[in-house]
């Protein structure tokens, strides 16, 4: 049996502009009470009418730019017309015949393969208000509040081709797209705010009889983690239902934290009849190429040119150079650092392992410290000062805290012991209490050096310094 899955994006991205889309409302309104960035254009008053915000353009400009798309001197907002208390326009402003930019692409690396996914195309529109339902659940509300202070924040919207093959993929491709918004500085990409909003369409293909099942929507999946789980799950169902000779019913389902499945929210959709028509309040849109070529020549390094920057002038290993190259803020801590300690491969397996996994842990993406404490901590390294195992242990508190690295040592009292008397004594204790090691050792089992080496790593606690240990005992054996 073989199955081929087919998946395509439709992703939602909230612009950090500063006001709104066709109003002088503030734009950044998550932690405002609600109703309190309202004004009778973002409300729909009668006679209120929608300016449009240049930045919003600009910043879909850019986002076209860097998605490879072609850009359209012409297009133009169209009215979507439907009925939710969430929308009090009665329509949502959005580009529907005439979008700003179409076709292009976004290369997105599978286990070191690089697959081009096509995006169909980017539009900008406005968002609606958000519902509050009374005990958070919609079916058993007495009654629900609309906070409108979300209507007519800009969104561009982004549609992939399906070109996706595995929900890992779909994985792939959205945390790629919120590095390069992220990196652009026009979204905060904040999946759990909102700020960025993916809806799949999945299909399988039966390879075998050549038929391909209908689609399925899945909606609400806000992480990452959600939108592989989510799909593997619906894959599976299709998969399933393939299996047994049923048919797979085109419907709309959302991704149910609680029972980790995806649950029908509306069967047999039809195509809805919104009624699109031009909006007569607002003039068509025209992007000269002038204006293109200034936003393309603002453009900052992206991600994936830093890869390839960072192979040649560093010479780390692509694999370093993408993991580094995925945050643009831990790449410039990267370059800072390297600026400050010559050892470029050193400090990216420091970034990777240790730091990546502190903000991990501490589920933060903000770098906690500064490049000195890095520099710092291999400065003590380098004097022996303290073992690679002794920074291990205290670069949690470090990134925790903010202290510098001296600082804790001294707190903790944890320096390396590299005084050689000291060493000495315990080696030749050791020496006295097992001969036959030591004749076995010269004799020409010299690989039972590390059985004395392991003795006065136990008597100092793990603290003494390797290198000079293994010199004395090795000196001691042979003299
Ligand atoms: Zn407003």
């Amino acid at each position: 049996m073989s199955y081929r899955t087919v998946v395509g994006l439709e992703i939602h991205v909230q612009l950090m502009t500063k006001t709104k889309a066709f109003c002088s409302c503030r734009a950044d309104v998550f932690e405002l009470p609600p109703n309190t960035a309202i004004c009778p254009v973002c409300t729909g008053q009668p006679g209120a009418l929608p300016i449009v915000n240049s930045s919003m353009i600009d910043y879909a400009v850019k986002i076209a730019l860097a998605l490879n798309c072609v850009i359209h001197e012409y297009s133009r907002f169209d009215r979507k017309n439907y009925f939710y208390p969430d929308l009090p326009k009665g329509y949502q402003i959005t580009q529907y015949f005439y979008p700003v930019a179409t076709d292009g692409y976004l290369n997105i690396d599978v286990d070191g393969q690089i697959k081009k996914i096509r995006i169909r195309r980017l539009h900008i529109e406005e968002d609606a208000g958000k519902l509050i339902h009374e005990g958070d659940s919609i079916t058993q509300a007495q009654y629900s509040l609309v906070d409108m202070n979300r209507c007519g924040i800009p969104l561009v919207e982004i549609v992939t081709e399906p070109d996706l093959s595995s929900p890992r993929e779909a994985r792939i491709f959205v945390e790629k797209l919120r590095s390069i918004l992220r990196y652009l500085d026009v979204s905060s990409g904040d999946m759990e705010k909102g700020a960025l909003r993916c809806d799949a369409n999945i299909s399988v293909v039966d390879e075998l009889k050549g038929i391909q099942s209908n689609r399925v929507e899945v909606k609400n999946m806000n992480s990452f983690r959600f939108i592989e789980k989510a799909l593997e799950y619906e894959e599976q169902r299709i998969i399933e239902v393939l299996k047994s000779g049923g048919t797979v019913e085109k419907e709309t389902r959302g991704w149910d934290l609680a029972t980790k499945t995806t649950v029908s929210m509306r069967g047999k959709e039809e195509e809805s009849d919104y009624r699109y028509f031009p909006e007569p309040d607002i003039p068509p849109i025209i992007i000269s190429q002038d204006r293109i070529d200034q936003i393309r020549s603002a453009l900052v390094e992206l991600p994936d040119q830093k890869i390839d920057r960072f192979v040649t002038q560093y010479r780390i290993p692509k694999y370093d150079a993408t993991v580094l190259a995925a945050n643009k803020e831990i790449a410039d801590f990267y370059e800072e650092c390297v600026k400050l300690i010559d050892k470029p491969k050193e400090v990216s397996n420091w970034i990777m392992t240790e730091m990546l996994r502190e903000m991990k842990q501490l589920e933060t993406e903000q770098i906690n410290i500064s490049p000195a404490h890095l520099v710092e901590l291999f400065f003590l390294m380098e004097k022996g000062e303290i073992s690679i195992k002794m920074a291990k242990e205290i670069f949690p508190e470090i990134f925790k805290t903010g202290k510098m690295p001296k600082q804790i040592i001294e707190e903790k009292g944890m320096r390396q012991i590299s005084d050689e008397k000291v060493i000495e004594e315990i080696i030749k204790k050791a020496m006295t209490q097992n001969p036959k090691a030591v004749e076995q050792y010269k004799s020409g089992k010299t690989n039972i050096l590390g059985y004395f080496v392991g003795q006065v790593m136990k008597e100092t606690k793990g603290s003494a310094n390797p290198q000079i240990v293994n010199e004395i005992a090795r000196r001691l054996l042979e003299g």
